[in-house]
């Protein structure tokens, strides 16, 4: 039985005193691999660091939307030069986000762009943040897409079919978290049966978004076990085919090099 978590923010200080135990919980739910995020320069040198002393931890290096006004150009260029570090398997996190309304959007769409060009630029998928901002995000999507297949992963997904469909057709992958556990998540339980099995992921978000049994908890790796119940549930397979799924479709857009 195998599990790919592959977006947390294992960086969070508030791992720091377990990080081992974290690690060990994870292993012994089948946790074989997790793609850690940077959300600004600092944490994505954090999640490089993290990937580079252990074996089961990769790194995706970026500026998270809602921090695009804490980033510096300089920034940018240390970023892009980290992006290139074997350990780093991927882009971001990036998107979009019209939740929060503290960051304009015309700036969020300029790092937005510099990530889907690095992330061509490298052939390493781009890791994407979208909310309340599908229109936004599906054009600049479409403007990337127009020069060519787009490689990458639409995370912790939680938009419309039509939205889902676009973005698979454009060669993304789509991810689920814990939201997809959630008593009000019917519909989205409804749309992951509608999703091609090769560009179906999971992931936790830790330490944000616990799903249903552990929801309220500080989330971690090992609950991603939680998130592929529900989706085997939801496809009608066996949680270690979706474990099986999932890890092959994880290995082959970050490249892992699993077993
Ligand atoms: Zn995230």
């Amino acid at each position: 039985m195998r599990l790919v978590d592959t977006h947390a923010h294992l960086d969070e200080e508030s791992f720091d005193a377990e990080r081992t135990e974290i690690l060990q919980r994870a292993a012994q739910q089948g946790v074989v691999a997790i793609v850690t995020i940077g959300t600004l320069l600092s944490t994505s040198q954090r999640a490089v660091e993290l990937a580079v002393r252990h074996r089961e931890i990769f790194a995706a290096v970026g500026v998270h939307p809602n921090y695009v006004t804490q980033a510096s150009d300089a920034d940018w260029i240390a970023i892009s030069r980290l992006a290139r570090e074997q350990r780093v398997v991927g882009i971001g996190e990036t998107g979009l986000d019209l939740y929060w309304k503290t960051v304009p959007l015309d700036l969020q769409r300029e790092w937005f762009r510099r990530h889907l060009a690095l992330s061509r630029e490298l052939g390493k998928p781009v890791c994407i943040h979208c909310r309340e901002a599908e229109e936004p995000v599906l054009e600049e999507l479409r403007r990337a897409a127009a020069e060519g297949p787009l490689r990458g992963v639409m995370h912790s997904f939680a938009g419309s079919l039509e939205t889902a469909r676009e973005c698979v057709g454009m060669g993304l992958s789509i991810s689920f978290s814990g939201i997809l556990t959630y008593k009000k998540s019917a519909a989205l339980r409804e749309l992951a049966r509608q999703i091609p099995h090769d560009r179906l992921l999971v992931e936790t978000d830790s330490p944000y978004l616990s799903p249903q049994p552990v929801r309220g908890k500080r989330n971690e790796p090992a609950h991603v076990r939680m998130t592929a119940e529900t989706l085997a549930e939801v496809l009608g397979l066996d949680l270690e085919q979706v474990g099986e799924l999932t890890t092959i479709n994880a290995n082959r857009l970050f490249a892992l090099s699993l077993a």
